[in-house]
């Protein structure tokens, strides 16, 4: 922070109002009345100097909290993320920052702090992250998944790094940054939800429906989503911010034929049409096309790590052939460049000598933002061939993207230079978060939180062994901190 800052009475009133649990103590602030008198005139005393953080004791709380947290078995489906809601919400009661949970349907919650800025007409910052986790089976991991076992200088478990961790990092900038007595110019809205991992509808998707009042000042947002990446030198880094994400479009197909006994089969059946079907639309090539964040992640990153120079344009570079041919071999790269089209989940008749009247399949189409969701459903109807196959929307949302250039932007191009001398890489994630809520109500939302993950950590991601080092998680505290100071000074 660069200049001093006064504490004006609301705001001591404002800390006071932890006491009230209601939503109305999470709500906006009221526009203030401008101050026209000098500080002094109006009895407000100046603020204390900030006093210094204990790093340390940051450090072991967090490690404490994180491996308590994982222990909440908090699997999805069915979620049960209440407890753990309560428990972030008691976490910052206990340090006077007003804190609410929602319980959404039966066991399953929302948690939501905010911790007053000076500045009333600044933009509120959310930090988002969601409470559930994906299924471990305890068979594959070297230790229980829900022990939240600290061993090596990890902390060990499903969720510690999707997303409990980054959950832990934003409530401990948060708590440290009240505790020193730093005052921000903006309030931060400390958002965790439940139900990401199965699309978000009873957690990110319910909030944005219902409580939207909680939120109405927000103008930006922090979510999973990127965050800090070696560069292949392994001394410097980049930091990998998500503007925008691929959207889901996941289809239901329904084939239908005569029913009967395998015996006396018919020509045709609901399966034989089906299997068809998937067959023609397999050999179907969805269209490469290269998007603007994608062209300028390579492009940046290129630069950075100093790769192929065909890299520097993506675009005409994937119009040669032979670099065409290698740079999809990679899934990975495959998906960033073009719609894909997976299916996943196939189903008919439950008995060997029976069939089914109907068959189906459960499609996985991944769109790439500027997709339109009826074009593509048209060229799948055309690629298989078939008319008399149903075809049911079971998920899908537009696409949205936030602009690389804002305030937060150059508030974390800010933290990187100040504190790794790194650059900033905008980039397109292709799988998706509950970002895609906050960007529909024109909230600035980027996919990033400053942690870094090491590669052998980070396959632990709905994967097994999930840890997260205790010093990534401590310097990530350390890195939100100053990036909440950047973004909360009096200047910007
Ligand atoms: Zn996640």
């Amino acid at each position: 922070m660069n200049a001093p800052f006064v504490r004006p009475p609301a705001i001591a009133g404002a800390l006071l109002a932890c006491l009230a649990l209601s939503t109305a103590a999470l709500a906006a602030s009221p526009a203030a009345t401008p101050n026209v008198l000098p500080a002094e005139s109006r009895g407000v005393s100046p603020a204390p100097p900030p006093q210094p953080i204990n790093w340390d004791k940051v450090t072991q709380e967090a490690t404490d909290l994180l491996s308590k947290y994982v222990q909440i078995d908090t699997t999805n489906p069915p979620g049960n993320e209440l407890g753990a809601a309560r428990m972030l919400k008691e976490k910052f009661l206990a340090d006077g920052i007003p804190a609410t949970t929602w319980e959404p349907l039966k066991g399953r919650g929302i948690v939501a702090a905010r911790m007053r800025g000076i500045g009333k007409h600044n933009k509120a910052l959310i930090l988002l992250s969601h409470m559930d986790v994906v299924p471990a089976n305890p068979k594959e991991w070297q230790v229980p998944p829900f022990s939240g076992t600290v061993k090596n200088g990890e902390i060990w478990g499903r969720g510690s790094i999707d997303d409990k961790g980054p959950g832990v990092i934003e409530l401990m900038a948060m708590l440290a940054i009240k505790r020193a007595g730093i005052l921000l110019d903006r309030d931060v809205l400390f958002v965790a939800t439940g139900d990401e991992e199965e699309g978000g509808k009873n957690g990110a998707g319910w909030f944005v429906d219902h409580q939207a009042n909680v939120f109405s000042d927000a103008g930006f947002l922090l979510n999973e989503g990127g965050g800090i990446r070696a560069l292949s030198d392994g001394k410097r880094k980049a930091y990998v911010v998500s503007v925008t994400e691929k959207t889901p479009l996941w289809l239901r197909l329904t084939a239908t034929g005569p029913a009967g006994h395998a015996s006396d089969p018919p020509a045709e059946t609901a399966v034989t049409r089906l299997v068809r079907a998937l067959a023609k639309l397999s050999e179907y090539k969805t269209p490469i096309h290269v998007i603007g964040p994608v062209q300028d992640y390579y492009h940046r990153m290129d630069e950075l790590d100093h790769g192929p120079k065909q890299l520097l344009d993506l675009g005409a570079a994937l119009k040669e052939p032979e670099f065409l041919k290698k740079f999809l071999s990679d899934p990975g790269q495959n998906a960033r460049v073009r719609d894909t089209i997976t299916p996943t989940v196939l189903s008919a008749s439950q008995k060997t000598n029976v069939i089914s009247e109907t068959a189906y399949a459960e499609v996985d189409c991944r769109l790439l933002p500027g997709s339109d969701p009826k074009a593509v459903i048209n060229e799948i109807k055309k690629a298989m061939g078939d008319d008399t196959i149903k075809i049911d929307t079971i998920l899908n949302f537009p696409p949205i993207s936030s602009p690389s250039r804002s305030p937060l932007m150059t508030a974390i191009e800010r933290l990187a230079k100040d504190h790794d001398q790194a650059s900033v890489v905008p980039s397109m994630i292709i799988g998706f978060t509950d970002s895609h809520y906050f960007r529909q109500k024109k909230i600035v939302s980027y996919g990033f939180i400053p942690v870094e993950v090491l590669p052998a950590q980070g396959k632990g991601v709905h994967g097994i062994n999930e840890r997260l080092g205790v010093k990534e998680l401590s310097d990530g505290i350390k890195r939100m901190v100053e990036l909440l100071k950047i973004f909360g000074s009096e200047e910007r």
